[in-house]
């Protein structure tokens, strides 16, 4: 056994510490052999820390495409080819979106919009479908909608927002290769006012952007000295005409031993299989993700790519005995 995962499990399993940087990236740096190990190990965290529930969540696009923002990652920037324009949803197929979301016995509906920050009609969609959703739907409502400013923060937080969604995407060192028209800091000054507000701070990102392994640990490091709520992991999915739009996909194996890295990093969060897992892992990856520290899915669709159908995953959990966790649990 690697003197490594020997520490954490003194460390992590039993103390509930987080390894730091230089233990992430030895975590990352695991010759394939000891994978199962590592992932081993994470899966013990996530239960003794998490305990065997399932987090559930459905995401709906309210704004789709047209961003003014230049992430290069992302095929709903208005500055590159990529072919999604901008749409919006109206509030009675917003109502619907919850109701389908929470029919599949999910606890969670995030809100998204494709924007720098919010505008006033962005506001005003979001108070109209919130106050709608919360009329008809019993599910909780998360938002994404970009940066904020504190008069937005607390708007949120009258509406019932009970969780936000703001992703740092990548480490502070790299971020400038990835975003050019925001800041890394910019992106952490939103998810400070979130946590102040008393709003659940949601936070992740993508990892295959071309960082090194030393950023991949640099990242699971920053995220981890956010402490946030809940982390939604990412593994680029290339979209065409986006500036990534040639990048490979993460190996299976390093997206695992990414997984196994972050949740010995952060023993207590959410830690969300988001987009990307479907062509990095493929069926067999995503149980052994879920076999490995993941406690969380989304459901259905992502933004601009197709997901896994509900039930695969749904049967999966089954399969593996992890309950869906109630939403009375989580009120
Ligand atoms: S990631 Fe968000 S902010 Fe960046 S281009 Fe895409 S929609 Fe805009």
């Amino acid at each position: 056994m690697p003197e490594i995962l020997d520490r954490a499990r003194t460390q992590v399993l039993e103390n509930g510490v987080g390894l730091d940087e230089a233990d992430i990236l030895a975590v990352l740096n695991l010759p394939d052999e000891h994978l199962p190990a590592a992932l081993q190990l994470a899966h013990e965290v996530r239960m003794r820390w998490c305990g065997p529930e399932v987090e559930v969540e459905g995401i709906v696009s309210l704004k789709t495409g047209g961003c003014p923002e230049d992430c290069h990652f992302c095929s709903q920037s208005g500055l590159f080819t990529s072919p999604v324009r901008s749409v919006w949803l109206d509030i009675p197929n917003l109502v619907e979106a919850a109701r389908q979301t929470a029919k599949t016995g999910a606890t969670e509906f995030c809100i998204v919009a494709a924007v720098r920050g919010p505008d006033a009609r962005l506001m005003k969609q979001m108070r109209e479908g919130v106050a709608a959703i919360k009329a008809e739907v019993d599910i909780q409502v998360a938002a994404s909608l970009g940066m904020l400013n504190q008069e937005q923060v607390d708007e949120l937080v009258e509406m019932g927002v009970h969780r936000y969604n703001h992703n740092l995407e990548t480490c502070r060192s790299y971020f400038p290769n990835v975003v050019t028209t925001h800041s890394f800091e910019e992106r952490w000054e939103t998810l400070r006012m979130v946590r102040e507000s008393g709003m659940e701070v949601c936070c992740g990102g993508i990892l295959g952007l071309g960082e090194t392994l030393e950023q991949r640990a640099e990242f699971a490091a920053q995220l981890a000295e956010l402490d946030p709520h809940e982390v939604p992991l990412n593994f680029l999915n290339p979209r065409p005409g986006t500036p990534l739009g040639d990048r490979p996909v993460v190996e299976g194996k390093d997206a695992l031993r990414a997984i196994a890295a972050f949740r010995l990093a952060m023993p207590r969060t959410i830690l969300r299989y988001a987009g990307g897992r479907e062509l990095t892992l493929g069926d067999l990856g995503t149980r052994d993700g879920l076999l490995g520290g993941i406690n969380a899915v989304i459901v259905g669709n992502y933004l601009t790519t197709l997901g896994r159908p509900a039930n695969a995953d749904l049967e999966l959990l089954d399969d593996l005995k992890m309950p869906v966790k109630a939403l009375s649990a989580t009120l």
